[in-house]
This record gives structure tokens, C-alpha cells and sequence, in this order.
């Protein structure tokens, strides 16, 4: 089965989401903030990262930097999910992520794209306009 880890603090999103990812067959990781992510990442190898952005200790793009930084776990690939991007925020264009959503995303749109994550694998993320060359769809 696929792994998933999912870095969200808020309890009832968490929640959901596991419930959505494990109907869908796959193992589901949850973290409450972006250091256990990382940790958990470190340890358990994920297929798949989603995060939320807002999180305490660690928020969501220090946690997306951390993982692209780690030898062994820099090639995941990751989507964020967040209810507070801001269209057009700079952040967006450069971050080392396969796939932006915002919440609230439909359970299938959001299945779709780990899906297809899923097929690609591993791939490598560099720090120029368009990181990711699995150029999945944004929707910022
Ligand atoms: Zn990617």
C-alpha cells in the first residue's frame, strides 16, 4: 500500500483526510506540526507529503525546505494544502512542491493529484521558476 504522511494541525481536517486517503487503500502518517513531520518523514519514508502551510514549530514551507534538503528523503514528492495562500503570494512560485490545492478541496481533485504523484515517483525539485517538473496544476 502507499504511504501518505499528512502534516495538519487542525484535528477535524486531519481527521477527514485520513479517512479520505485510507478509503482510497492507502497508509495514512499524520502530523500535528512540520518538526514531526519532518521527523516522521525521516523515519517512515512516505510515497507522499501533503501539508497544510499554517502550522506551529514548523510551518509548511520550512518543512517542504527540510525535506528538499534531507539526502534521503529529498525526492518526495509533496502538495500543499492550505485555506490561507493568497493568490499571487511569491511563495507559491518558487516552493519546492508537485501541486498546490486550497482548501476547501474536493475529496476527489485531491485524490487525483496524489494519485498521480503516486505514478511519478520520486523526482527532483531545483530552485529555479518551475521546480517541479511534474508541472502539476496549480490552483493559486
Ligand atoms: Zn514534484
Amino acid at each position: 500500500m502507499p504511504v501518505l504522511l499528512i502534516a495538519e494541525d487542525d484535528e477535524d481536517i486531519a481527521l477527514v483526510l485520513t479517512r479520505v486517503f485510507k478509503r482510497a487503500k492507502m497508509t495514512v502518517l499524520r502530523a500535528e506540526d512540520g518538526q514531526a513531520a519532518l521527523d516522521l518523514i525521516v523515519q517512515e519514508h512516505p510515497d507522499v507529503i501533503v501539508t497544510d502551510l499554517g502550522m506551529p514549530r514548523m510551518d509548511g514551507w520550512e518543512l517542504i525546505t527540510a525535506v528538499r534538503a534531507h539526502p534521503d528523503v529529498s525526492l518526495t514528492p509533496i502538495v500543499i494544502l492550505s485555506g490561507h495562500l493568497r493568490p499571487g503570494d511569491p511563495r507559491a512560485g518558487s516552493a519546492q512542491c508537485c501541486a498546490i490545492l486550497l482548501k476547501p478541496c474536493p475529496n476527489d481533485q485531491l485524490l487525483a493529484t496524489v494519485q498521480e504523484l503516486l505514478d511519478i515517483g520520486p523526482h527532483e525539485h531545483d530552485s529555479s521558476d518551475s521546480p517541479c517538473p511534474a508541472e502539476m496544476p496549480v490552483s493559486v
